[in-house]
């Protein structure tokens, strides 16, 4: 039967160390999700100005693809090292529950604990020297691997010592932590499905007909962009993009009057602040945050 080893922990706890010094004779292929992770934020481009929920997409993506590598492999008769951090309870267990539908394997897991003053060693080591604090505080994330989670075999490792380390099992965790993936999943879901929505949305205001108002005298027209555009009005999609501050004027009024011109010439920055609208412009600021939505029906 193939063996699965799993090496968790934080960074710079030794992971790598220890699996070419300590598990070389396993004849193993090595698959570190740091590579996954590494790939997936490549090909999602801008790692500086990446949002949180980005940031948890491309994690879970890198799973996926660490874990659909890892069942091939074992598949092709292989045994696999897989590094992770897995911290969590339910981030093993979505693994483990996909591997065991697959196949039979033992699956043992090495848990890296350092001491402080080793930790702090590895970190020198690497060019991403962190704070201390930073190590405590992921330690603390730490769930300890609990034999109810599918693993054959556990170890603490601490410093050089490796200690099998069986928990009595506790059924309730795997149960709370399936609860908590299919929470995930389901809010995945929902995410998606609004994203989905509003995509067809923006790429419908290509063509139907929604309100167009004019910010400076007024004026409102329920037609489509092209329309608007053959009649001069500075208007998404031609001119800005919903959402955001820009220009909403008829053809005959100018940009010199609008919100726009006022945000970019007379505030210190290019920020709308709300205390410093007259009323009309509170009431042009809502609707233009509130776009394409706020067009679609005649206020
Ligand atoms: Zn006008």
């Amino acid at each position: 039967m193939q063996k699965l080893t799993f090496v968790i922990g934080a960074n710079a706890a030794g992971k790598t160390y220890f699996i070419e010094h300590y598990l070389a004779n396993e004849k193993a292929v090595v698959l570190d999700v740091y590579d996954y992770q590494q790939k997936v934020y490549d090909e999602h481009g801008n790692k500086e100005l990446i949002t949180f929920e980005e940031q948890f997409r491309c994690l879970k993506k890198a799973n996926e693809k660490h874990l659909h590598d890892i069942i091939n492999e074992l598949k092709q008769g292989n045994n696999v090292i897989a590094e992770q951090t897995f911290f969590k309870a339910k981030r093993r267990i979505a693994y483990i529950d996909e591997i065991r539908n697959e196949m039979d394997v033992k699956i043992e897991v090495y848990v890296m604990h350092p001491s402080n003053e080793r930790w702090i060693e590895n970190s020198k080591k690497r060019e991403d020297i962190k704070n201390i604090e930073v190590y405590e505080n992921q330690k603390k994330q730490m769930e300890f691997p609990n034999p109810a989670e599918g693993f054959d075999a556990i170890f603490e490792v601490i410093d050089d010592e490796i200690i099998l380390r069986m928990d009595d099992i506790k059924p309730e965790i795997v149960k709370q932590a399936r609860q908590e993936l299919t929470e995930e999943n389901t809010r995945i879901r929902r995410e998606d499905e609004r994203e989905h929505k509003h995509r067809q949305l923006i790429e419908s205001m290509n063509t139907r007909p929604f309100w167009h108002y004019c910010e400076v005298c007024g004026k409102k027209e329920f037609i489509t962009a092209k329309e608007a555009l053959d009649a001069g009005w500075d208007y998404p999609p031609h001119f800005g993009e919903f959402g955001l501050l820009g220009p909403r004027t008829c053809g005959n009024c100018s940009l010199k009057d609008t919100l726009f011109w006022k945000v970019h010439t007379e505030f210190p920055l290019p920020i709308v602040i709300n205390e410093q609208l007259t009323p009309e412009e509170k009431i042009i600021w809502q609707r233009i945050k509130a776009e394409p939505e706020s067009l679609l029906e005649e206020k």
